[in-house]
């Protein structure tokens, strides 16, 4: 019974809850048991609320009682990963310097999420500022695929994409700036997805590239996505950059008919991938043409310059938003050092991992005078031009599909020397992310030559047609695309 329970879906708890069949308190009972079970070897939190989970529980088992209508996630068991503030627990970033910082307030996102019902299990291992592809980067240590424990989840917030896989939350929220939502969802065979740029609110979520950042869900089906993002979506006042356009109930309107719907197929996202995942995704594609979508061939011609150009603007913006970590704003301060300037320097040196270093280096580099017009404007024009392809395509589709990753998930430590290769592999999430359009990941099918590894397909809509975007993504999941391979 208990393990069921740590399987349902947001539909399956709401009808377990209203029928009586279950408490939310035994809910989230079920899920600390599984975190007890499964977590020592997986690694996916780094910090449990279990007084503020069942304290929510039992509100929500009140209400029950009381004969209430029910918010629409009462009692969903809920992970959220450490960049994301969640008052009066550590908001670390998996970073030693933030190792004894207590957040002073909730994101909007977890606000909103706790109005509806949620109960906050506790947060998530990711990499150490969301700066990574693996979760090797946390410094914490790294969080395992819960699917091959020799494995990586992926990352950045592969902390919250293993809980949901290993059923030690229903959801989680993740960030993503370059795929770090998608690309974990991917490796750990589940769904993940970024809104539109400006479609969530970014109020207590820690700044990494500020341009880029993006909070949203993982699930284990489009639709508790949809009803995740639903929840979060929506202006804040908070948040300058969050848009003030209204949010559809994307739930509703996911069994919408798809056929018809026009799907592109960009040529630049088929060469030099691993052949197996590029067969798995033409299956993907294939089904769309079952369901009477037109399939149509289109062109991306910037896709090549999309790393260079993220990895400009990400590391330019990572070095502007850091510069706060000084030992004496935030958390860590290093203990020994002799006056201000070599406090900040020993601070900053003990306090940060190798890679957030090289970040805030490159970032450093690209915008210093000199370089600043060769590099940084340079990458600002690119972005615009990647962008355009982007906005051209969808003058004649409605969706595209592609893979979420060229490469299927890695041994741990198999990219630690080599962080250019990992930069690389982000080469099919960074152009939605550089364009600010929304993009989802789904599972589609297995690895033929290790059926443990999964396969994620990404599709991608037009600013703010998330309604779009989650109707295809659920048209291919009910017609069997989680069964494939
Ligand atoms: N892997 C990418 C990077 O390291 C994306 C990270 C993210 O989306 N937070 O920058």
């Amino acid at each position: 019974m208990l393990v069921e329970l740590t399987q349902l879906t947001i539909t399956g708890i709401r009808d377990s809850l209203t029928r009586k069949q279950t408490s939310a308190e035994e809910l989230v009972q079920a899920h600390l048991a599984q975190i007890e079970m499964r977590d020592a070897e997986v690694h996916a939190y780094l910090w449990h609320s279990p007084e503020r989970a069942l304290a929510q529980a039992r509100r929500i088992d009140q209400m029950i009682a009381a004969g209430e209508e029910l918010p629409p996630l009462a009692g969903v068991p809920t992970a959220v990963k450490d960049v994301i503030l969640t008052k009066g627990s550590p908001t670390t970033c998996a970073s030693r310097i933030l190792e004894n910082y207590t957040a002073p307030y909730d994101a909007t996102a977890v606000k909103r999420l706790e109005a509806a019902g949620a109960c906050i299990l506790g947060k998530t291992n990711c990499d150490e500022f969301a700066m990574g592809s693996s979760t090797e980067n946390s410094g914490f240590g790294p969080t395992h695929n819960p699917l091959d424990l020799t494995r990586v989840p992926g990352g950045s917030s592969g902390g919250s994409g293993a809980a949901v896989a290993a059923n030690m939350a229903t959801v989680a929220l993740g960030s993503d700036t370059g795929g770090s939502i998608r690309q974990p969802a991917s490796f750990c065979n589940v769904v993940g997805m970024m809104g539109t740029y400006g479609r969530v609110s970014r109020y207590g979520l820690v700044a990494f590239a500020s341009s880029l950042d993006h909070i949203g869900p993982f699930g284990r089906s489009v639709r508790d996505v949809a009803l995740v993002l639903q929840t979060i979506a929506g202006r804040d006042p908070m948040d300058s950059t969050s848009a003030d356009v209204p949010v559809a109930d994307y739930a509703a309107a996911l069994d919408r008919d798809v056929s018809g719907l026009t799907v592109g197929v960009p040529k630049e996202y088929f060469t030099g991938l691993n052949p197996e995942i590029g067969d798995n995704i033409q299956k993907g594609i294939d089904l769309f043409a079952k369901l009477g979508c037109k399939i149509e061939s289109i062109t991306l011609p910037h896709t090549d310059y999309a790393i260079g150009c993220y990895y400009i603007i990400c590391t330019a913006e990572a070095s502007s938003n850091l510069a706060r970590y000084d030992g004496v704003r935030y958390g860590f301060r290093s203990p020994e050092y002799d006056g201000l300037r070599d406090m900040y320097r020993q601070t900053r040196d003990h306090g940060f991992g190798a890679e957030v270093k090289r970040r805030i280096m490159l970032g450093t580099y690209v915008l210093s005078s000199g370089y600043y017009d060769a590099y940084y404007l340079k990458a600002q024009k690119v972005r615009t031009l990647v962008a355009r392809d982007f906005v051209e395509a969808f003058d004649e589709v409605d969706v595209i599909v592609v893979p979420t990753s060229p490469i299927p998930p890695f041994k741990l430590g198999e990219k630690l020397d080599d962080p250019l290769q990992m930069y690389l592999a982000d080469i099919y999430t960074v152009t939605a992310s550089l364009a600010g359009i929304p993009g989802i990941s789904v599972p589609c099918g297995k690895m033929k030559s290790d059926p443990r590894l999964p396969v994620g397909m990404q599709i991608f809509a037009k600013h703010f047609d998330e309604t779009v975007l989650l109707q295809a993504a659920h048209a291919f999941e009910k017609s069997g695309g989680f069964d494939m391979g």
